[in-house]
């Protein structure tokens, strides 16, 4: 028989990834809060679970990738939720960005259905998603990461197995310090140079044609340019992914004097309203909060 895979949450990044695992051949049935956005998938052949719960009972591997806790919680342990479907035969995996404590803890809870679980974020953003270049962060026995790797493969372009469940997690808080700070330390280059009279061309000409260029650089350089910030991994999601980094590393007594000020600049951009925008418009924050020039 077909293995049916559910895939619980059709954000920027499930619809990406649901599709490339209906594309590569495989039985999707999907489930989203908000229905329409499962329309797409519809069309390409995926079944749509009315609930979590219709979803879980249907399929043996069930990946979600969601928000965060909130909706971890909501959608596997709430009203009509898929752990009370799950059984020997599930494997779970999570692919939403939290932190490490969360994603043991959910191990543990999970173990009252006996489902095998992977925790397994990923690296790369919305384009990645939808090439299937996505670098999959993953947690968990050795056995459950290999039955999963097939499907990580279609989805994802390398598969770091990073230790025990909890370890793709801690893998992603240090992949997205980085990525924060390398956003955050662009903008604030651009932005002083810009307020000193230099222009944005000649800046990011420097930043790309020497040891400074990088890939990140690259994507974000037209936004930079043109003051237009289409989402691609949304800021409110950053500066979540930034407040798990700090809580992480007050558990385990790690020192990151830079990342307080990195989360605060993604913070106040939230607070100003950017939250929905891509994360560079980080930039935003810093020019509402200068001495115009
Ligand atoms: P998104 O577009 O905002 O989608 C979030 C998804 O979570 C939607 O399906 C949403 O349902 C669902 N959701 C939120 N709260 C819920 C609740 N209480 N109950 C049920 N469903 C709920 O986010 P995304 O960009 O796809 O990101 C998903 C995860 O991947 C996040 O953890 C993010 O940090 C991580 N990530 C994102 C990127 C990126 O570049 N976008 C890259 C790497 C990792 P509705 O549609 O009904 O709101």
């Amino acid at each position: 028989m077909q293995q049916q895979v559910g895939f619980i949450g059709m954000g920027i990044m499930g619809r990406a990834m649901a599709a490339n695992l209906i594309r590569a051949g495989y039985s999707v049935t999907v489930y989203n809060r908000s229905r329409d956005k499962c329309r797409d998938l519809e069309e390409m052949g995926a079944r749509v679970a009315d609930s979590p719960a219709e979803l879980g009972r249907g399929c043996g591997t069930v990946i979600a990738m969601l928000t965060g806790p909130e909706a971890l919680e909501d959608t596997l342990f709430g009203e009509n939720g898929a752990a009370a479907e799950f059984g020997p035969n599930t494997l779970f995996t999570n692919m939403s960005s939290i932190q490490p404590v969360f994603a043991r803890e959910l191990g543990e809870r999970l173990k009252n259905s006996e489902c095998r679980y992977v925790d397994a974020p990923v690296s790369g953003s919305k384009k990645p998603a939808e090439e299937g270049n996505l670098v999959v962060l993953a947690g968990g026995e050795s056995a459950d990461v290999e039955a999963m790797r097939p499907l990580f493969e279609v989805m994802g372009k390398k598969v770091v197995h990073c230790g025990p469940v909890g370890q793709g997690s801690m893998m992603k808080m240090a992949v997205n310090l980085l990525l924060g700070t390398m956003m955050e330390g662009l903008a604030e280059m651009i932005h002083l140079g810009r307020q000193g009279g230099l222009d944005t061309d000649s800046l990011l000409d420097v930043v790309t044609s020497g040891p400074l260029n990088c890939g990140l650089f690259q994507i974000k350089e037209s936004m930079l340019r043109d003051g237009e910030y289409p989402t691609q991994f949304p800021l409110k999601h950053m500066s979540k992914d930034l407040k798990f980094v700090l809580n992480t590393a007050y558990e385990i007594g790690a020192s990151l004097p830079t990342g307080h000020g990195v989360s605060l600049a993604y913070a106040t951009a939230c607070n100003l309203g950017h939250g929905d925008e891509d994360f560079a418009a980080v930039m935003r924050a810093l020019q509402e909060t200068s001495t115009k020039r």
